[in-house]
């Protein structure tokens, strides 16, 4: 099969002929349709420190996709071949305290698709049964293809409360543009979105912010004071991974306010833990996706007219993997997808 691998440990990513999978008996083969690129993708290829500790090479990478499930394992219940799924990319142990408690997000060990182990860049993946989600019939391909960042987004904006609340969003990547449309979708008041990047915080703008801030050369609080936000925000959600991104939502947070962190800021980030404490912020780390509660809400809330398709700005056939990867580089542009078929 076809399969897009981290060959050589250096810059790049590379198209080659493998052996399909095998399956196992609690597995469902997937002909895959549809991939997108993911930031971790684009670590991958850079060959950062963080993917030189971690991607085993040589590797198929890849984690958000959509696909038909072709073969199914003998143990497998509640799929057939012909299902059209997306699927969770965090496989989980399954029986460590939280597995079994139902919280398997929080699981200890954690192994991820295209990560850890082969991800979904080819045209068949395998993955566990549990790991599959069905895509009902009124969703697209292109959205079901980035349930995995979509699926960030959401477990990390409905973490609180946002109904009239006014949120802050740091970081415009396509996770905190897709952020946007969710709080708005789900009643928040005031949404204001951070980045350095004026296409992006188009994106942001285009999805329901209330203001975008380029905060290379725009203050966050002559924002807030144009729309006549007194006492600070209610709810912050850092999306950035960039220390000062964090650091500033700290000192515009309300006293009592919640935030949530997404973002992966490089090690040894100092921030004023006196904002935290003299506030009495909540804070909550995210990672990955409630299974299945995260996936569930994902579908009600595009079944109940939530809009994030402009976040999906480019689309390419596998065989313009480069130039997908190019302009995911350039950093002008929101979700690109690669076609298999
Ligand atoms: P991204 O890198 O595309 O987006 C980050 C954005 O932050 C960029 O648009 C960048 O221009 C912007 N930025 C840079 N400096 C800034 C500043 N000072 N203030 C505000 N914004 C600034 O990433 P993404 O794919 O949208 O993901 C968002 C973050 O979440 C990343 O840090 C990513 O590593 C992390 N992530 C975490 C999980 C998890 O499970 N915790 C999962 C996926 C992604
Ligand atoms: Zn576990």
């Amino acid at each position: 099969m076809r399969s897009l691998i981290k060959a050589k440990s250096e810059t790049g990513i590379w198209m080659d002929e493998i052996a399909t999978p095998e399956l196992g008996h609690n597995d469902v083969r997937i002909r895959i349709k549809k991939t997108a690129i993911c930031g971790t993708d684009i670590h991958i290829y850079n060959w950062d420190k963080w993917a030189q500790d971690t991607i085993p090479v040589p590797m198929t990478v890849g984690h958000e996709f959509v696909g038909v499930i072709e073969e199914i394992g003998t143990e497998v219940k509640g799929f057939k071949v012909g299902d059209r799924v997306s699927g969770e990319g965090h496989i989980t142990c399954g029986h460590c305290r939280n597995c079994r408690a139902g919280k398997r997000h929080l699981c200890r060990n954690t192994v991820g698709v295209g990560v850890n182990r082969p991800g979904a860049f080819a045209d068949y993946l395998v993955i566990p049964a549990d790991n599959a989600f069905k895509i009902p019939d009124d969703i697209s391909d292109e959205l079901a293809s980035i349930f995995d960042p979509f699926g960030n987004a959401a477990h990390t904006a409905l973490s609180f409360d946002l109904v009239g609340e006014d949120v802050l969003i740091t970081g415009a990547g396509p996770i905190g543009i897709m952020a946007v449309a969710i709080c708005r979708h789900v009643g928040a008041r005031n949404i204001v979105i951070t980045d350095v990047n004026e296409y992006r915080l188009g994106l942001a703008e285009q999805m329901g912010a209330t203001r975008t801030v380029n905060v290379s050369h725009q203050s966050l609080r002559d924002t807030m004071n144009k729309i006549g936000m007194v006492e600070g925000f209610d709810v912050g959600l850092e999306m950035s991974g960039v220390g000062a991104a964090f650091e500033e939502m700290l000192e515009v947070m309300n006293h009592g306010g919640k935030v949530a962190l997404l973002g992966i800021p490089s090690p040894g980030t100092i921030i004023d833990w006196n904002q935290v404490i003299f506030k009495g912020l909540q804070i909550k780390g995210i990672y990955g996706r409630e299974m299945y509660e995260t996936w569930y809400k994902m579908v009600a809330m595009l079944q109940s007219g939530l809009d994030i398709s402009p976040i999906i700005t480019h689309q390419y056939k596998v065989a313009e993997f480069q130039q997908g990867f190019e302009t995911m580089l350039s950093g002008k542009s929101g979700k690109v997808i690669l076609d298999w078929s």
